[in-house]
């Protein structure tokens, strides 16, 4: 069957991964290209390009599974901090289209970082922005 992610390619196990968690909805291993030592990829099973359409139940899982996988990390590798990551949309930076949450562990070395240039907020842009999105979570 084509237009299979490559991460639903690695759940199936016909590309081959460093598998650290599975169960019905979700699947989690190691990043090929970690940003420091544990960085793991946690996915849900459903291939979801972006998570505004996973499913109720695999976003649930999603969420009971990042806690679990984090202490884990931070258990094994020793790590002082993580971060979790979650691109969706390649100009958002996504580069897989299958939901996918990255945790990060952080060293006392570590060097990497996510910043972003905070500006100011708007009073009024702020009001028209909240009422929008209130609106269309009443939808
Ligand atoms: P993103 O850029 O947020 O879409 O993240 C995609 C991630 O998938 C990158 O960090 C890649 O290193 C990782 N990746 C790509 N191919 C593989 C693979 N075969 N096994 C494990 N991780 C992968």
């Amino acid at each position: 069957m084509s237009g299979r992610t490559l991460f639903t390619k690695i759940i199936e196990g016909e590309i081959p991964c460093y598998k650290l968690y599975e169960n019905e909805h979700v699947f989690a291993f190691l990043d090929i290209n970690p940003l420091s030592k544990g960085h793991t990829l946690l996915i849900p099973k459903e291939p979801a390009p972006t998570i505004d359409q996973l499913t109720p139940d695999s976003a649930a899982a999603i969420g009971k599974a990042l806690p679990i996988l984090s202490r884990a990390i931070k258990e094994a590798t020793g790590a002082i901090a993580y971060n979790i990551i979650q691109n969706n949309g390649k100009e958002a930076g996504m580069t897989v289209p299958h939901v996918h949450f990255h945790i990060i562990p952080r060293y006392p070395e570590s060097k990497h970082s996510f910043t972003w240039e905070p500006k100011s907020m708007d009073v009024s842009e702020g009001r028209t922005i909240a009422d929008a999105i209130q609106h269309s979570l009443s939808e």
